[in-house]
């Protein structure tokens, strides 16, 4: 299989994110696409090339102008005040509050556009955004061109990050940049599957209303789970969208069986959908052994999943999102994918 990747990737590496009340290091940081790359590499799995740069146009095609000159500037616009540290909204916009007019000053403006204090902004965090979109387009571009699939192995991350804001890791929505790619260049219907522990929030709200782009969600319950205020199963999309939005929340403590079982719903879903593209919104923090959540899917399950995938014998897009098990994020990353060549 395919894989692109960017170093520029490497360029976002925040010093803290604020967890559990304290401030501790990233959990999301370069090491995560380095385990993924030294497994590929160890594994041979296929050629690993540098995406194309695609410029500005796709990003704008699914996130706001003003959201995107911000994340632009955000740093210059920091370190202007006088700050060499990681940038972090502090306060967040509540029920009656106003949310139609962006504050001017920096401070105000990343509590604007930010969704969480976990989700740093650093000198790189521009740099590796926009090469992670770029292997995002370039995968969708080589398999409109004919590939039965491809790789982006990228980060930072992107199905937290909505039109307008950005958090949970995530800063531009390659998944979503992808998918509304892929309708651009003559792609009928795309399904996005997200399968990352947590619900992809961004890309939900980003096709929420329309019946072109399917989404489908596994994910921990957000009564109990980040992002808390997404993701149940009764949000099933609005006007014309209604019907083409798919949740499954699962408990704490999911393990495979129950997993298969949501996920074999989901699969039956985007076959009636007879999408022209599949993009995977690919997390692996479903891992038994993740540092940041509680479902217990074993490595060996990874190749399975990766078969059932195959499956619908749909070209495909597989988007790096999660995973922070670092020293098994190669193995089950890339368990997927041959789980999906092999089958
Ligand atoms: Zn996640």
């Amino acid at each position: 299989m395919l894989t692109v990747y960017s170093e520029d990737c490497r360029a976002h590496h925040g010093r803290a994110e604020l967890n559990e009340g304290q401030l501790v290091p990233c959990f999301e940081n370069p090491s995560r696409t380095d385990m993924v790359l030294d497994r590929l590499r160890a594994v041979d799995l296929g050629e690993i090339v540098a995406p194309r740069d695609f410029g500005e146009g796709p990003l704008r095609a699914v996130h706001d102008d003003g959201f995107v000159d911000f994340l632009k500037t955000c740093w210059a616009d920091w370190t202007a005040a006088g700050r060499d540290w990681d940038a972090i909204p502090f306060t967040f916009g509540k029920r009656g509050m106003r949310n139609d007019r962006v504050p001017q000053d920096i401070d105000g403006r990343i509590s604007f556009y930010g969704m969480d204090a976990g989700t740093p902004i650093t000198a790189g965090t521009w740099t590796a955004a926009t090469a992670a979109a770029n292997c995002a387009l370039t995968a969708t571009e080589q398999v409109a061109g004919g590939l039965r699939a491809a790789f982006a192995a990228c980060r930072p991350p992107g199905h937290h990050a909505a039109a307008d804001y950005y958090g949970g890791y995530c800063f531009l929505n390659n998944a979503a940049i992808a998918a509304q790619a892929a309708r651009t260049n003559g792609a009928q219907r795309v399904s996005i599957l997200d399968v990352d522990y947590h619900h992809g929030n961004g890309t939900q709200t980003i096709f929420y209303d329309r019946d072109d782009v399917q989404f489908l969600s596994l994910h921990a319950d957000p009564t109990v789970e980040y992002p808390y205020f997404l993701g149940h199963a009764d949000e099933t999309g609005a006007g014309a969208g209604e019907g083409f939005n798919h949740n499954f929340p699962l408990p704490w403590g999911t393990d495979w069986a129950r997993y298969e079982e949501a996920l074999t719903e989901a699969l039956r879903r985007i076959r009636g959908y007879r999408p022209d593209v599949l993009v995977v919104s690919l997390g692996l923090d479903t891992f038994e052994n993740d540092p940041i959540s509680k479902f217990r899917l074993s490595s060996d399950r990874y190749p399975q999943l990766g078969a059932l995938l195959a499956g619908l014998k749909v070209p495909t897009v597989f988007v790096l999102e999660g995973g922070y098990a670092v020293e098994a994020l190669g193995t089950n990353a890339v368990g997927v994918l041959q789980g999906f060549e092999d089958a």
